[in-house]
């Protein structure tokens, strides 16, 4: 994975124009690019492409629009650079309230007569801002948090302090005793808070403080769903998921209680079905399950009142609106309608009450409001390799294969493209086994490597004009596509590219009334061959090139990646010693601007440098010293010694990407 020889140092953008550039079409607009980039289709209304170019955040409320190159350019008058993200609250706010619309909606069209609770997983982004702002957004729904570990519950303690509502707090994932008694005694200060069995060990834990502190708390079971997940996330149900229990597990748990007549604090029942779901068959079948647990448990006594569905409400990264891995085949409408009507439908037939539906959706609400975006630092291009030689002014002693790949690179036309691309493919074979053996010079193997490139360039500009791609020649684009380096870290900022293949929008802000005329894929700035991006949304299929400008010399270029407010923050990871992002929350104003609300500095080098246990004052002692004896020893001028170590002065403070000039 890791690749040890492989340099930071960027390579200068090209100002490549060679002829398998796709000519730019002058009468392109803005409108093209939202239908290129696919806007309408996974932006759920939230962004548009404005006539003059630029992407937008369209506020939710209708306000004016938000120029997301106003904000970066905004931003660094204020001196903060990119990579950063931009957090949108109106966002944030709106996705709880279309949630919580669309389930009472379609309560009230079933005849439902239980409520229906949102209650936030803070797991999904714990961001202090994001966490208070959901819990303050949803105190008109009466919507809760759900925690998953103690941390988790720590932050969530001091977030809902003050607040009288006594809105529920759900507690899932594995306690220990000590979790477990903070949460008796958080019953006693007044939160309504709820804790999840996952283990019979727990259960008897919760019992003994509950009768030592005199405390009767709610208490929710989680159940092993026997329906065999789907997708990434299936792992999170059947036989073998690490979580819940299983059935006759819960029979043991509501013997137990009984045993402690504690019966009547079972209230509620659990279950996760793995997130993302894109197939709205999983969500039907596994909430019928559920159904009939609830009903079941209701059946031996338990007191019952709620049935948390878990998480799993999916997002449509690529906006196809299908099965696929970043894509659901249903819309929230349908979801909030199957999981009401087949909950009611089981308690009607068994002649029980409605429950309370209780969802914890996370990545639905959190996902779109977060846009990260991040400058390109150069562009190696591929068809930068140009053939100024003929066959005539080879050597008389060069090898076959060269002389084979000069013919393949004359003889390209239309209709002899897969041939040609076999004789250079296999040209090249020949020529890097020749150099293995010593039998070619490096400027042979040089000339070879411009033939292979142009050769297959001219292949692939012929291929685009044919009514069908050969499937041969399908992967050309992705082969010859520039590789753009880009300003961050992806296993800081987008980790779910790389650990589970997932796919974000990605598009530039900016220049969108010009025709993207080249394709790319990124690479961001470690020094890790996996940190790259090379798999883009699309309804149809997974792009492998990203249409994209050709970057102008001293013009910042600026892509984005979009929906990545779930998840991404938390994961991120420190390789290479790449930080957190700046994250800046924009609030739209009245007069229709919008304004800074809070912004949270991305780390500097020295906060990562402590995170793995070097203190950045003793470093700095260390190479003043260095930098004395190396002037006693008269190896550094006192000037030298002051530059080198004003460098690492402000490279400590600094921020760790990269910085423009
Ligand atoms: N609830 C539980 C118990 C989870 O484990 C998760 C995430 O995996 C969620 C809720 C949130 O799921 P999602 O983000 O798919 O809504």
């Amino acid at each position: 994975m890791v690749d040890p020889l492989s340099s930071p140092a960027m390579p200068q953008q090209t100002s490549s124009t060679r002829d398998t550039r796709i000519a730019a079409d002058s009468a392109w607009t803005a409108a093209d690019s939202a239908e290129l980039y696919q806007v309408e289709a996974w932006s759920d209304g939230y962004f548009e492409v404005r006539a003059d170019g630029r992407l937008c955040v369209a506020p939710p409320d209708g306000g004016a629009m938000i120029d997301l190159y106003e904000v970066i350019d905004g931003l660094r008058e204020r001196g903060l650079a990119t990579p950063v993200v931009l957090r949108f609250q109106e966002i944030l706010a709106d996705r709880l309230q279309r949630i919580h619309e669309v389930f009472t909606r379609a309560a009230a069209e079933d005849n439902y007569r239980g409520r229906y609770l949102t209650v936030y997983p803070i797991k999904v982004n714990q961001q202090r801002p994001v966490v208070e702002q959901v819990y303050g957004q949803g105190a008109a729904f009466g919507s809760g948090l759900e925690v998953g570990s103690k941390p988790e519950l720590l932050a969530v303690m001091a977030v809902t302090a003050d607040d009288r509502d006594a809105r529920p707090i759900i507690c899932n994932g594995f306690k220990d005793s000590a979790y477990i008694e903070a949460v008796v005694l958080a019953t006693k200060l007044g939160r309504n808070i709820i804790p999840v069995v996952e283990n019979l060990a727990e259960l008897r834990m919760l019992i003994g403080h509950a009768e030592r502190y005199e405390v009767r708390p709610v208490i929710g079971a989680r159940i092993k769903l026997s329906h065999r997940g789907a997708g990434r996330w299936g792992a999170s149900v059947g036989d073998r998921s690490k979580f819940g229990l299983f059935a006759s597990e819960l029979l043991d748990m509501v013997a137990l209680l009984r045993e402690h007549e504690m019966l009547d604090t079972l209230q509620l029942l659990h279950g996760h079905p793995g997130s993302q779901l894109q197939d709205i068959r999983r969500v039907k079948e596994m909430i019928g399950e559920l159904a009939h647990v609830y009903a079941e448990l209701q059946g031996l006594g338990a007191a019952m009142g709620y049935i948390d569905i878990g998480g799993g409400l999916g997002v449509d990264y690529d906006g196809s609106r299908t099965n696929s891995s970043s894509s659901m085949n249903y819309t929230l409408e349908e979801y909030a309608a199957e999981v009401v009507h087949r909950i009611g439908s089981v308690c009607d037939d068994r002649n029980i009450e409605h429950p309370t539906i209780v969802s914890e959706s996370g990545r639905a609400v959190a996902a779109h409001h977060s846009v990260l975006v991040f400058d390109v630092l150069g562009v190696s291009a591929r068809d930068r390799f140009v053939i100024e030689e003929s066959v005539d002014d080879l050597d008389p002693d060069a090898p076959q294969p060269i002389y084979d790949l000069f013919e393949a690179f004359a003889s390209v036309r239309e209709d002899n493209l897969i041939e040609c691309y076999h004789d250079a493919v296999e040209g090249r074979r020949q020529v890097t086994e020749l150099f293995a053996l010593g039998f070619l010079s490096l400027q042979l193997r040089g000339l070879a490597e411009r033939l292979f490139w142009s050769t297959s360039s001219k292949i692939q500009k012929l291929a685009g004009r044919l009514e069908e791609l050969p499937e041969e020649l399908e992967h050309l684009e992705q082969m010859l596509a520039d590789t753009y380096f880009c300003n961050l870290s992806i296993f800081q900022s987008l980790p779910d590219i790389w650990a589970v293949g997932q796919l974000f929008p990605i598009m530039p802000i900016h220049r969108l009334d010009e025709e993207p005329v080249r394709r790319g894929v990124l690479a961001d700035v470690t020094c890790d061959s996996d940190g790259r991006i090379d798999r883009f949304t699309d309804v149809r299929d997974v792009r492998r090139a990203l249409p994209l400008h050709e970057p102008r010399e001293g013009e910042p270029y600026y892509l984005a990646a979009l929906l990545v407010g779930a998840y991404q923050e938390t994961l991120g990871d420190l390789h290479n010693l790449f930080g957190d992002a700046h994250v800046v929350h924009i609030q739209t104003t009245a007069e229709g601007g919008w304004r800074i609300e809070e912004i949270v500095k991305g780390d500097t080098a020295s906060e990562v440098l402590r995170y793995v246990q070097y203190d950045p004052e003793r470093m700095h002692t260390q190479l003043s010293r260095d930098c004395e004896l190396a002037i006693e020893e008269q190896r550094l001028t006192v000037a030298e010694s002051r530059a080198l170590l004003g460098f690492y002065e402000s490279a400590l403070a600094g921020y760790t990407y990269l910085s423009e000039g």
